[in-house]
């Protein structure tokens, strides 16, 4: 594959509707207290289509100051209970009636986010805000479900002593989220945290902020009183580390970069905070020697292809068994026509650009670091369009364990692939990571399917298929890719803490 010729037309991003235009065209301001408000001291970060590298809005760069704003609004409204001691069913009710704006909200919805974002108009519509509204409706049930537990001291005599531990709001969370999946992630993180009634302060991605700006705009339709959800724009390194070292808040829920995540977690030891850490993957895909090469292929395409490679569980590393690695390889190579990058208005994209000029560099570094270091191309390797951020989906084998391309979370529509020969083999190579967070398996073989589950060290394992996320089911990852689970249960117990009383009788 060559890269397309710069006056290659077939790479023109289609005119944003008047909707879009109108999100785009607002005064960057913060939302805090259910108001726009203006930053203290008028910074502001640009806003750039990722499909044509030009800049199309302005958001706030908060400041100390508008962070602390940000901070004493969502405590003070934990503070005094308008929030968390209004009756379960209410707060259920705001939940549930935010899920409904976003929903009829969706086209406008997936415009923005293809905007913003880079990801093709068509996959925002059916994955990105219909899973956000998912999140919401889930996480509000468990608002009048959370309950308590009566438990019996056991080193006293019965009748003695009662006993019963309750579920109290953590208090006030700072939630900070990446460019990947923003209003998805934006939801994912509020959902838990109202349903137990904690307040907020959101720190979306600096790329890509717009969605979540547009959903500070349903908020008081919603019902929500004023500083439940506060939604600021801005740098991590400043604006997001203000909010991760202020005494203010009780608990952080972080998706990003291991990098960041670890600078997060030393961050908040000062005060020891709550943390949750959603972290970097770098997900094998084991394809067993008994299935239909043709079949794994397209899902092997798709795990690591979607939204151009730029998610956590990415099925970046492929291991195939040496008997059926060239037919595989051969369907991944075919399936790389669908995934072609487009611009995000393309009604026919199925890939965009990458998010930014900074992940084309770190994507193209890498995939000339694994050249530089033996790797060969099979297909992709090289860029496409004459501006905007595209990358070609990319295969690369001949590679070895030791290489960068092999160890590091590349963010891209790269994948490696490497040859193995039996299972003990494939489960020991599939755990020479530093992460742990997904993992896929392919085989119509159910005993080599659980043996290989349980070997794999990864928070979610998928068999036969990759990257099902449901709000039911505990997410999050085993070692270096982070700490706690969100969704399910465990996503809204995360933001409670566990009070125990002790009466003697
Ligand atoms: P990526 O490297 O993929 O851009 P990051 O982990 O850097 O992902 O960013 C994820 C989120 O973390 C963003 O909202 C970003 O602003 C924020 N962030 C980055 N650095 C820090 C930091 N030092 N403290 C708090 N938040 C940060
Ligand atoms: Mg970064």
């Amino acid at each position: 594959m060559s890269t397309a010729p710069s006056h290659d037309v077939s790479f023109t991003q289609p005119e944003y509707s008047a909707h879009a235009k109108a999100a785009l065209g607002r005064k960057p301001a913060l939302f805090i207290n259910n108001e726009w408000v203006q930053s203290t001291h008028g910074a502001t970060l640009a806003v750039e289509d990722p499909s044509t590298g030009r800049e199309i809005a302005r958001i706030v760069d908060a400041s100390d100051a508008d962070v602390d704003r940000a901070v004493n609004a969502a405590r003070t409204a934990f503070d005094d209970g308008r929030w968390s001691h209004l009756p379960p069913m209410a707060r259920e009710r705001a939940i549930l009636k935010l899920a409904d704006l976003i929903e009829a909200h969706t086209a406008e919805f997936a415009e923005l986010e293809a905007i913003d974002n880079g990801k093709p108009v068509g996959m925002a519509t059916v994955v990105d805000v219909p899973g956000a509204v998912q999140h919401l409706r889930y996480m509000a049930g468990w608002t009048s479900k959370l309950g308590g537990d009566l438990v019996e001291p056991q080193g006293l005599p019965r009748g003695t002593v009662f006993s019963y531990v309750s579920r109290e709001p953590v208090g006030v969370a700072a939630q900070i989220i990446p460019w990947n999946f923003p209003l998805l992630m934006a939801c994912l993180k509020i959902a838990p945290a109202l349903a137990a009634g904690c307040t907020l302060v959101l720190k979306p991605a600096e790329q890509t902020s717009i969605t979540a700006l547009r959903l500070a705009d349903l908020v008081s339709q919603a019902g929500f009183p004023p500083g439940v959800i506060n939604i600021i724009t801005g740098n991590g390194h400043t604006a997001g580390a203000a909010l991760v070292r202020h005494p203010g808040v009780d608990k952080i829920a972080f998706t990003g970069s291991t990098e960041v995540g670890k600078i997060i977690n030393r961050d908040a030891t000062a005060t020891l905070k709550r943390v949750t850490l959603e972290l970097g993957g770098k997900s094998p895909v084991v394809v067993m020697p008994d299935v239909n090469p043709e079949e794994v292929a397209a899902g092997a395409a798709g795990a690591i292809f979607f939204n151009s490679g730029q998610v956590c569980i990415a099925g970046s590393r492929l291991f195939a068994h040496r008997s059926v690695f060239d037919k595989v390889i051969e369907g991944i190579s075919q399936a790389t026509a669908f995934w072609k990058p487009r611009p995000s208005l393309d009604p026919q994209g199925h890939m965009g650009p990458l998010v930014s000029k900074e992940q084309l560099d770190r994507v193209m570094g890498y995939i000339e670091a694994g050249k530089r270091d033996g790797a060969s191309v099979a297909v992709g390797g090289d860029t496409a369009g004459s501006s905007g951020y595209y990358v070609n989906p990319t295969i690369l084998v001949d590679v070895k364990p030791s290489m960068s391309v092999v160890q590091e979370e590349i963010f891209g529509p790269v994948v490696v692939a490497q040859r193995f020969d039996d299972l003990e083999e494939v489960a020991k190579a599939a755990n020479d990571t530093c992460f742990g967070l997904g993992a896929g398996i392919w085989t119509r073989d159910v005993s080599a399917m659980h043996r290989l589950a349980a070997k794999i060290k990864a928070g979610t394992v998928w068999g036969n298929c990759h990257a099902i996320i449901d709000p039911a089911l505990p997410f999050g990852g085993f070692k270096q890719s982070g700490f706690g689970r969100e969704q399910g249960r465990a996503g809204i117990d995360a933001y409670t803490e566990l009070k125990t009383v002790i009466i003697k009788l």
